[in-house]
């Protein structure tokens, strides 16, 4: 299960709802202890995606490369990706699979008419093609 700190959960809220009506990312980081992904932090990330980011994000590499830098800098490790879904259910979209590591937790966030609504975070299997939902608390 993954359960998110209140000042993390709220940096990844606002992120999402500054980004509306377009798609936020972003990394949480944190440490993982008894099976439990603790995220203490969420970094907010930039949508590379170059067409409509109204379905779409894409990580930067380079910024993803600098974000685990500054993980094992507080002794964390990166526990998985956010994203937000604007005016759309917190589902696993099949490009959300495509695009998925099988070592993160990917939680995303529905965004309705620019306010939080719910998420949902999902652990893709190793072949990419299906995402358990995991249990989230925030
Ligand atoms: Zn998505």
């Amino acid at each position: 299960m993954i359960r998110i700190e209140k000042q993390a959960w709220d940096t990844m809220v606002a992120h999402a709802r500054e980004c509306y009506p377009r798609e936020c990312c972003g990394a949480m980081l944190g440490v993982e202890e008894n099976g439990v992904r603790l995220v203490k932090a969420a970094r907010p990330m930039r949508n590379a995606f170059e067409g409509a980011q109204e379905d779409t994000y894409q990580l930067d590499p380079a910024e993803q490369l600098a974000v685990e830098k500054e993980a094992r800098a507080q002794s964390f490790s990166v526990l998985g990706i956010f994203h937000s879904h604007p005016d759309c259910d917190a589902y696993f979209s099949k490009r959300d699979l495509q695009n998925s590591c099988p070592w993160y937790s990917f939680v995303v966030l529905s965004i309705q008419k620019g306010e939080f609504h719910h998420a949902n975070s999902f652990l893709p299997n190793f072949e990419q093609t299906e995402a358990k939902q995991e249990p989230l608390e925030y």
